[in-house]
C-alpha cells in the first residue's frame, strides 16, 4: 500500500494531485512508443492522474500518444495541454486547442497553458482561453514560464482573473523563482506547477542528493521530487518512459525530509539572494 498523493487546490476549490507526469520526448521513437503509452497508463493506475503534454512535443504527437495513452479513462485524467506562442492569436488559440482536442481524443482540456510568451498580445491569449471555457473546450487556463513582470502585466491588463497556475522550471537547482515568483503566486492563492523536477536526469549524480537518498533508502530522483513537493502547494510533473521509473517517482511520495536534510541541501542548493530572472529548457 502507498501512501495517497497529496493534492494541491485550484482557485474556486478543485483538488488536483500534485504529482503527474510529463510528455516532452515522448513519441519521437517509434520503437519506444508502446513503453510510453503504457508507462503512462501505468502512472494513471498508480494516481499521477495529471498528465503534462503541448502541441510542441513531436510536432503534435505526443497529444495523438497521450489520446491513446487516456483512451477509454478519460474521466480519470486531468489533461494539461500548452498552445505554442506563435500560435497564441485570439483565433489561431482556439483553433490550437481545436487541434490538440482532435489528436488527444476528447472533448475537453482541463487546463491550458500559454507555452511561454511570445509576439501575440497576451490579452488575446487570454480572451481565446475565455472563448474556449465558455464553450467548455476547456475548464481552466494558465501560462507557462511568465515571469513576474509579464504576470503583474497581466494584472493590469485585467486579464488575470481565472488564471490559475503558472507552470516553470523548478528543482534545488533551479530555485531563483523563490525569490519572488513564487511568492507573487502564493500571495494569489496559486499552486505553481514544477517542470523538469529532476533536471531531465542531469540532477542524477548529485552527491549532495545522493548523501540524503541513502538515508532514506530512496533515489536521487526521488529525494529531487520529494523536495519539490515538499512546500505542499507544487505539482510536479516528471517525465518516465519506463515502469521503473514512474514507480519510484510515485514512492517519492511520502519521503520526508528533516530538517537537517533540508539545511544540508540549502547548503548544496543556496536559496536566492536576488532576483533572478526565470530559467527556460
Ligand atoms: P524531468 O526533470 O522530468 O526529467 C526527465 C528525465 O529523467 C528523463 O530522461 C527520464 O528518463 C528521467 N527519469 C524520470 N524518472 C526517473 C527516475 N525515477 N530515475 C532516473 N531517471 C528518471 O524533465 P522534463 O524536461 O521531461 O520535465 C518534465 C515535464 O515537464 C516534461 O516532460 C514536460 O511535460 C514538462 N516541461 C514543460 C516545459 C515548459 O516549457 N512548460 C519545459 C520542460 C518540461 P526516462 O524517460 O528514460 O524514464
Amino acid at each position: 500500500t502507498r501512501t495517497e498523493i497529496p493534492t494541491v487546490t485550484l482557485p474556486g476549490g478543485e483538488k488536483v494531485v500534485a504529482l503527474g507526469q510529463g510528455t516532452w520526448g515522448m513519441a519521437e521513437d517509434p520503437a519506444r512508443r508502446a513503453d510510453e503509452i503504457a508507462t503512462l497508463r501505468h502512472g494513471l493506475d498508480l494516481g499521477m492522474t495529471v498528465i503534462d503534454t503541448a502541441e510542441m512535443y513531436a510536432d503534435g504527437d505526443a497529444q495523438t500518444l497521450v489520446g491513446e495513452a487516456i483512451a477509454g479513462r478519460r474521466d480519470e485524467v486531468f489533461l494539461v495541454d500548452k498552445v505554442l506562442p506563435g500560435d497564441a492569436s485570439r483565433r489561431g488559440t482556439v483553433e490550437a486547442a481545436e487541434r490538440a482536442l482532435r489528436r488527444l481524443g476528447t472533448d475537453r482540456i482541463d487546463l491550458y497553458l500559454l507555452h511561454w510568451r511570445g509576439r501575440h498580445p497576451l490579452a488575446d491569449t487570454v480572451e481565446a482561453f475565455r472563448e474556449l471555457q465558455d464553450q467548455g473546450k476547456i475548464r481552466h487556463w494558465g501560462v507557462s514560464n511568465l515571469d513576474v513582470d509579464d504576470l503583474d502585466e497581466l494584472v493590469e491588463l485585467g486579464a488575470s482573473d481565472g488564471l490559475v497556475t503558472d507552470q516553470v522550471l523548478y528543482n534545488p537547482t533551479r530555485r531563483g523563482p523563490e525569490w519572488d515568483l513564487l511568492p507573487w503566486l502564493r500571495g494569489r492563492g496559486l499552486p505553481i506547477m514544477a517542470y523538469s523536477p529532476i533536471e531531465q536526469g542531469r540532477l542524477l549524480g548529485h552527491p549532495a542528493l545522493a548523501a540524503v537518498a541513502a538515508e532514506h533508502d530512496a533515489t536521487v530522483a526521488q529525494i529531487a521530487l520529494a523536495w519539490v513537493l515538499d512546500a505542499g502547494d507544487v505539482l510536479a510533473i516528471p517525465k518516465a518512459s519506463s515502469l521503473d521509473h514512474v514507480e519510484e517517482n510515485r514512492d517519492a511520495v511520502g519521503l520526508r525530509l528533516t530538517d537537517a536534510q533540508r539545511a544540508e541541501l540549502d547548503r548544496a542548493f543556496p536559496p536566492p539572494q536576488r532576483k533572478q530572472a526565470l530559467e527556460i529548457l
